[in-house]
């Protein structure tokens, strides 16, 4: 399979509007489900946003996609061909609805999850077919990120494997295959940055303003460029063994979660959907930064190689 011809996409919060974007442009028929209707209107807006977004990245268009907005679950899934679950991260939720999403669609179309790390295993018991379900991590914005996690778990079948990496590839994204571990890959990095990051800030070694200009220049402006991997090459690892052994025993273990952003979450302070969290927004301040970030997201992307292209690391 490569592109598939109908697409439903069920949860339509932050994650599934961009994906439903990403499969329009690739020419599928996409449906997307919430049990919402507050949050299938603000969907709408936000899939337009990201379908204009993808047109300024200028990738291939196919003719022929469309995205329409579902309370009826059945409707959603009467004759599609693949399904991607993008509903709240919390398991029994998951099984709930997926044993539902089971009952309107065939033995073998291809039930996705989008969970961020919950095992793939622990989802597929509540399913009679749990060979066609696989775990597909789309990183946020997905419209914009063009590289996607996909971890089979204990029961999935290999063709699946096989057809869902070919479809990633038939909408131009890089796909890479993973053995399934909690919190997967790209989280597992990233929440190892994010503690050690506010471990730091725990410490006061360093201000949020710096510690940003800090890992913004000093690694994340270097990683776009090299993986760590190619890092540890361009570096020498007769280098890194010299640091890490005396720096590893000294970087943060802590199996908690960090003080400073504890007493902010217990103050409501949870980011720029509150208006304020690790720096406060004013009037407008949220949308402006929204803007400028997609904006830069937009350009390093261009002058990135392409996904999928041979120099890829
Ligand atoms: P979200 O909370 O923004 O949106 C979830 C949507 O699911 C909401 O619109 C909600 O109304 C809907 N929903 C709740 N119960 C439902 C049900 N029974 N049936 C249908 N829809 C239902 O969540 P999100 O951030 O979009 O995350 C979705 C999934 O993707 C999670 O598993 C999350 O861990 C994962 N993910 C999130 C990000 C991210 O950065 N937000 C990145 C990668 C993966």
């Amino acid at each position: 399979m490569s592109v598939p011809k109908i697409v439903t996409v069920v949860g339509s919060g932050t994650m599934g509007p961009g994906i439903a974007a990403v499969f329009a442009r690739a020419g599928s028929t996409v449906r997307v489900y919430d049990i919402s209707e507050a949050a299938l209107e603000m969907a709408r807006t936000m899939s337009g946003m990201a379908e204009g977004v993808l047109e300024q990245l200028g990738g291939a268009k196919a003719d022929g996609g469309s995205i329409s907005f579902h309370t009826d679950l059945a409707e959603s899934l009467a004759g599609t061909n693949f399904v991607v679950e993008a509903i709240p991260e919390k398991l029994d939720l998951k099984k709930t609805v997926l044993a539902d999403v089971e009952k309107s669609i065939g033995d073998d179309v291809i039930i996705a999850t989008n969970t961020s790390g919950i095992p793939v295993t622990d989802i597929a018991v509540a399913l009679t077919h749990p060979g066609r379900f696989i775990g597909m991590h789309w990183s946020n914005p997905p419209h914009v990120i063009p590289m996607i996690e996909v971890i089979p778990g204990k029961a999935t079948d290999k063709k699946f494997v096989t057809e869902l990496v070919d479809m990633v590839h038939g909408f131009g994204y890089e796909a890479v295959l993973e053995k399934e571990k909690p919190g997967f890959v790209e989280n597992r990095v990233l929440y190892a940055i994010l503690r050690e990051c506010l471990a730091l800030v725990d410490e006061g070694i360093i201000s949020q303003k710096d510690l940003d200009i800090c890992v913004r220049w000093g690694i994340g402006y270097k990683l776009a460029v090299v993986g760590p991997m190619r890092l540890l090459d361009m570096a020498g690892l007769d280098i890194y063994s010299s640091v890490a052994t005396y720096l590893n025993a000294d970087l943060s273990n802590r199996a908690d979660v960090s003080d400073f952003a504890t007493k902010l979450v217990a103050e409501g302070k949870l980011g720029m959907k509150t208006s304020g969290g690790v720096f406060e927004y004013g009037e407008g301040d949220v949308a402006a930064k929204r803007g400028e970030i997609v904006k830069q997201f937009i350009a390093v992307r261009k002058a990135l190689p392409a996904p999928l292209s041979p120099n890829q690391i």
